[in-house]
């Protein structure tokens, strides 16, 4: 039996089971960001609680704090932070990549950048970033990839199709942790020519899965999407695919038809921290000086803490005192609603509904208060 099994189809969009050392996932998938080890102010006993099935990680800043190897001297990164269920880690290259800044050089054998913690010069190489990602010990380890910036010259998009290419080779057979799956990633921006090349060569590697990476980054939001119809369609169909960087409810419903199966964002988290919450309404900006007397639940239909003992008036408090449990509270509501999102559009696809799931979705979500 193979990793990951296709279980139902409804046109292009598809639920399945995937299988790591950590236990089985059904997709599709949101799953939260984690990146220092902790999605930001919540326990791991309520992630689960709140249906998260797995959770990301990120090999950069892992790395520098506090260390990969501390963090495999005490046994892996899931005995670390207390989550004994799946762990994607990133390989590091969007944090490299896009904190231009830093870079001090790229060639073909990595990248050298000042780290952001103490800005010491570090060097990262697709070997480094599998050896990081195998003492952490994650499920699913990322290749490390070139990460192009939207609205670079063509050629310089080649050039980060080439070497993330080139990069992912070098990274095929790197040792892996126990049971360790690793995922492949495409570039070429919404370039169709160059996007197909890579997804094709991506593809022939023969990975566990493959991600789209370098979308979601400030293109035009029409041509990424008929990009990842596109990549998704040319993606091996017996594998996971995993659309990086997506957490909106339009984006989520769009790769999800697509026939994308994994997808991760910290759009819910980062807005619950600025006092946003994302519900079926709408956005809720807490903010707002209509909700200081406002008696109701943030979200009706909602189930999580935030929605069943708490109201909008009590909860703009928290917000607008910056209150620990104001951030945690939106934080708990925010991943809940995606989380429920993904399973509905799991159920439905299930249901050969998916289409009438994802339009009655839209339309109900009409309200936007930035
Ligand atoms: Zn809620």
């Amino acid at each position: 039996m193979t990793h990951f099994a296709v279980t139902a189809r409804d046109g292009a969009a598809r639920a399945g089971v995937l299988r790591t050392a950590h236990g089985e996932l059904r997709t599709p998938v949101f799953m939260p960001v984690g990146t220092k080890a902790t999605v930001k102010s919540l326990d791991p006993e309520e992630l689960t609680r709140l249906g998260a099935q797995i959770v990301l990680g990120n090999a950069y800043h892992l790395h520098f704090r506090p260390g990969d190897a501390l963090v495999a001297e005490l046994g892996g990164l899931h005995g670390f932070m207390g989550w004994e269920k799946p762990i994607l880690t990133d390989s590091g290259g969007f944090q490299v990549f896009s904190l231009r800044d830093t870079i001090l050089a790229v060639d073909d054998d990595g990248v050298t950048f000042r780290n952001v913690y103490d800005g010491a010069a570090a060097r990262f190489t697709p070997e480094l970033a599998a050896e990081i990602q195998r003492n952490l010990g994650s499920d699913i380890a990322m290749c490390f990839d070139q990460v192009p910036p939207a609205g670079i010259t063509r050629g310089q998009l080649e050039e980060a199709v080439r070497r993330t290419i080139d990069w992912a080779r070098r990274q095929r057979d790197a040792p892996r942790a126990p049971g360790q799956l690793r995922f492949g990633i495409t570039q070429g921006g919404v370039d169709p020519e160059l996007r197909r090349r890579s997804t094709d060569e991506i593809g022939e590697l023969d990975f566990d899965g493959n991600a789209i990476g370098g979308l979601a980054i400030g293109e035009d939001r029409d041509a990424m999407f008929a990009a990842t119809d596109e990549a998704a369609a040319q993606m091996p169909d017996d594998k996971p695919r995993y659309f990086m960087g997506i957490g909106d409810v339009e984006g989520i419903l769009e790769v999800i038809e697509a026939g994308v199966d994994m997808f991760d964002c910290v759009l819910p988290t980062r807005t619950a921290r600025t006092g946003s919450a994302m519900t079926w309404t709408g956005r809720l900006n807490l903010r707002n000086a209509r909700y200081a007397r406002d008696p109701g639940p943030l979200d009706e239909t909602c189930d999580c803490p935030a929605c069943t003992r708490f109201t909008r008036a009590y909860l703009r408090h928290l917000v607008n005192q910056s209150e620990l449990l104001g951030h945690r509270l939106l934080t708990l509501h925010n991943l809940r609603f995606v989380l429920e999102l993904t399973r509905g559009a799991r159920e439905a696809i299930e249901c050969g509904e998916f289409a009438s799931y994802k339009r009655n979705a839209l339309d109900r979500i009409t309200k936007w208060e930035p």
